[in-house]
């Protein structure tokens, strides 16, 4: 990651637009104002080297990211990170310079029914796209309708809950899901008798890595549009469910896409109560990081009670509307063959698996998350899988526990998941840590030149494995 990708913009003029925008929000701004003026934001590369030196830097607090290079993990922040990181010992070091964000906001920012034109009458909103052609949340939305509608032998879509925003009524978004089968009575029921087994894939539970909706609105595309054409996806729809969640945190990415060509580096849900004062800055802003606010050993390694933080887990565990519906959603997919105790092994016939795709470091990631020194039940089977995942990704991709290849962390969805229900779950994390087409925001060529052609063959590996994980 030595070479800067970003340069830094912050001119007078944007600086003068986004005050004017402050004084006369559009409608559907969010409430909380956002501050017109802040200092560039690097990439800190710190020597910290799994173990006790790593804890101590997760203790400090900070925006530590979702890739490791050896001995070498990566932080976001300002000036005063860099000061933190070198007062306690850390040699940190900059590695990349991002660009500040321009606030510019998209044309539509707002919730609008799928059927809607924009306003300008011209663009269905499945078009509506922000740096250079990542699909917005109404666009995700519109495109499960579109597909549903074109194909209702094949496709079935649920609201399965509401965001933080929609449940005060401060805009947001339903929440989302489909089921694409070949339809037959019985197919995509939100129940665990449904006959056939079921993969349900996840994107965007952080909402600034931008990658995994992309993805995910691909395999869609790719199921629907290859049944009766690819046998391999005639077979898979025949036998098999996909389930797919393009955005698991819709508000999230809301605030990610009025970056515009700059996105906001928002990761955590919408929910501010609390979090007004964080500012919006890649290190220090409002919301829960759902991915630490599952309530599965709850409150544990990479966890903040910093509202601020990062990895703010929430007051309490599943205190998040998201978290609640989607693990709602959840058991009702998938049913409970595990029991308690970390070290109870799922039954061997368990039907089921999940992916929840993150970014970015080559990694694939299985139970348990929340302390490496523990093996579940099921760990030989999870890891031979994770194996041929990391495999049939290619070059540069390694597979482990997340305190093997990149840090404990718990309160995460695929612990939840493997918790509760046994179910094989896994964290993709997609993306190399350094060179072209690494970081939160790729450039939207390299979706269809570099990871759709790694992502695709996986996905059909994974679904593939839904009828018996553990056999
Ligand atoms: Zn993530």
């Amino acid at each position: 990651m030595s070479q800067n990708r970003y340069s830094l913009v912050a001119t007078a003029a944007t600086a003068i637009l986004a005050a004017a925008l402050l004084l006369t929000p559009a409608p559907g701004s969010p409430v909380t104002a956002a501050p017109i003026s802040q200092g560039p934001t690097y990439v800190y590369r710190v020597n910290a080297p799994l173990g006790p030196t790593t804890d101590k830097l997760l203790a400090l607090d900070l925006d530590v990211l979702e890739g490791r290079d050896g001995n070498d993990i990566f932080v976001m922040g300002d000036h005063a990170t860099g000061v933190r990181m070198r007062a306690a010992g850390f040699a940190a070091v900059i590695d990349q310079v991002l660009e500040a964000p321009q606030w510019t906001p998209v044309v539509r920012r707002w919730q609008a029914d799928d059927a809607t034109l924009t306003a300008e009458g011209l663009q269905p909103l499945a078009e509506e796209t922000f740096y250079g052609g990542y699909r917005t949340v109404n666009a995700q939305y519109a495109h499960l309708a579109a597909v549903a509608a074109a194909r209702p032998d094949l496709a079935t879509v649920y609201t399965y809950g509401q965001s933080w925003r929609k449940t005060m009524n401060r805009g947001g978004y339903d929440l989302r899901v489909i089921c694409i089968t070949k339809i037959n009575p019985g197919d995509c029921a939100r129940s665990t008798s449904a006959p056939k087994p079921r993969f349900l894939l996840m994107a965007q539970i952080h909402a600034r890595e931008l990658t995994t909706g992309d993805v995910a609105y691909r395999w869609i595309d790719y199921l629907v549009n290859n049944y009766g054409v690819v046998p391999a996806v005639t077979n898979l729809l025949n036998t098999a469910e996909m389930w797919v969640i393009p955005i698991a945190n819709p508000d999230g990415v809301d605030i990610v896409q009025q970056g515009g060509n700059s996105p906001f580096l928002h990761r955590k849900n919408g929910d501010d109560v609390g979090g007004t004062n964080c500012g919006e800055t890649s290190s220090s802003q409002p919301g829960v990081d759902l991915n630490r606010n599952a309530g599965s050993h709850y409150g544990g390694a990479s966890t903040s009670t910093n509202r601020c933080s990062q990895t703010y887990r929430g007051t309490a565990a599943d205190s998040e509307t998201e978290t609640r519906a989607l693990e709602a959603l959840q058991r009702s997919l998938f049913a409970d063959t595990r029991g308690s105790g970390d070290s109870t092994a799922a039954a061997a016939n368990t039907k089921g698996i999940f992916v929840t795709m993150h970014s970015y470091a080559n990694l694939v990631l299985f139970p348990w998350g929340f302390n490496s020194g523990v093996r579940t039940g099921n760990d030989a089977k999870l890891r031979a899988m994770g194996q041929q995942m990391a495999a049939i990704a290619g070059s540069g991709w390694r597979y482990g526990q997340p305190g093997q290849v990149l840090y404990n962390a718990s309160g995460t969805s695929d612990d939840w998941l493997y918790d509760q229900l046994g179910t094989a779950s896994f964290t993709w994390e997609i993306g190399p840590n350094s060179g072209s087409c690494s970081g939160f925001l790729p450039a939207y060529s390299c979706q269809t030149g570099t990871f759709w052609p790694r992502l695709q063959p996986m996905l059909m590996y994974a679904a593939g494995k839904a009828a018996a994980p553990y056999a």
